[in-house]
């Protein structure tokens, strides 16, 4: 069983290529992406159009195995969480969070994670592993079988955030592989506006995104001073703000539009007028977009969120200076739900100006 292969771990060109090595045309490569990302359905005895021998070639070659989902919960706002489980018994959160007209998926890219930033819960737990190409779309997979099954027949997934746990571009060749897939007309055809990859600013990996399929990114910079952001981020010890930009300056930006920049909002840390003025004069006007993120606080976190007058006036101190800027409203927090660790704080942006909220809700990145 163990030295099979994976259905999932290949983009369509690859498919096909490892198809002729086995003897069956590109066209049954097209009949097994349309059965497993059209259809969603995992069961090669079931699809019925290819032929008995190649059925069972298929069988003797590949695996279709989606993760487990072991856990869900919904939230009254309608954000379900998902816990999936691997075949080694590793476990993932993934989170579907609804907005108007769409329903994003925000999915890991790695059980625990390397970077280690001080803020993030996932990041006190060191890495466990990468996870392959078919657990990373396997969670769209499980989770749109899901929702067809017990949500209703016409419930599908909009699009993708790679915000769960994990850093995508640590684990980048298996995440590549998985944008293909999400992107592939010929199998889950997400739009191009539709992925967003986020990551906490790998040099490296950055410099190599032309590889990437033309993706949303967001950058995780959570502040524009390097003596604070090396508190937050280790990473930034290494790659700090000169070379980061000097990478992001590379970003063929004629495929990505614009960059998001996530800034999670700490009290008295990143929050002050000190602040304001250093992410001006960092970020390029034109091609920035700014995703505000209170923190959220969770036991034993050493941090705090700021009030919601102050991320309101950082808000407003940003759009001031002529920057798109919002506020992501976090969801779910009834079941503990949403991106990384992004629990709730929905009720406290419920005492919060109505008005304000609606807007805000509006314009969020996810
Ligand atoms: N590793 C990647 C993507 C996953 S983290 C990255 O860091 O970009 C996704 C987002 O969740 C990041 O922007 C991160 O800053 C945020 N996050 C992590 N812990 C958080 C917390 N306690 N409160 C609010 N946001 C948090
Ligand atoms: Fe890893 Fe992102 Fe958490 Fe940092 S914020 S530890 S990069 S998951």
């Amino acid at each position: 069983m163990s030295d099979l292969l994976h259905i999932g771990d290949f983009s369509y060109e690859l498919l096909k290529l490892k198809f002729k090595d086995l003897g069956m045309s590109s066209f049954v490569a097209g009949q097994v992406y349309d059965w497993y990302y059209k259809k969603f359905n995992f069961n090669i005895e079931e699809w019925s159009n290819i032929s008995k021998g190649n059925r069972l070639k298929l069988s003797q070659h590949f695996s279709t195995k989606t993760p487990k989902i072991i856990w869900t919960g919904v939230s009254v706002d309608g954000t379900r969480k998902f816990l999936t489980q691997m075949a080694d018994g590793q476990s993932v959160e993934t989170v579907a969070i609804p907005a108007p007209g769409r329903l994003t998926l925000c999915i890991s890219s790695q059980v625990g994670c390397a970077i280690g930033c001080t803020f993030c819960h996932t990041g006190t737990q060191g890495l466990k592993r990468h996870l392959k190409t078919h657990e990373i779309v396997g969670q769209f997979l499980a989770v749109s079988r899901y929702l067809i099954d017990e949500v209703h027949p016409d419930e599908r997934l909009s699009n993708i955030v790679y915000m769960g746990q994990g850093e995508p571009l640590h684990n980048f060749e298996n995440v590549k592989i998985s944008a293909e897939i999400f992107l592939e007309p010929k199998g889950l055809g997400l739009g191009q506006r539709r992925v967003t990859l986020s990551t906490s600013g790998l040099v490296p990996q950055i410099k190599r995104l032309e590889e990437f399929p033309a993706v949303n990114i967001a950058i995780s910079l959570h502040s524009a001073r390097n003596d604070v952001r090396t508190e937050l981020m280790p990473i930034n010890k290494v790659y700090d703000l000169e070379r980061l930009f000097d990478a992001i300056r590379e970003i063929p930006l004629k495929a990505h539009r614009h960059i998001t920049y996530e800034y999670l909002l700490i009290e008295d840390l990143n929050d002050t007028l000190e602040d304001v003025e250093a992410l001006a004069r960092l970020l390029p006007l034109k091609e920035s977009k700014i995703n505000l993120i209170p923190f959220n606080e969770y036991p034993d976190s050493k941090y705090k969120r700021p009030s919601n007058n102050r991320i309101q006036w950082f808000m407003d101190q940003m759009i001031r200076k002529g920057f798109v800027c919002t506020v992501r409203s976090t969801k779910g927090h009834d079941i503990l739900a949403a991106c990384g660790q992004l629990k709730s704080e929905y009720e406290k942006l419920n005492v919060w100006n109505k008005d304000k909220i609606q807007s805000i809700t509006n314009g969020m990145t996810l």
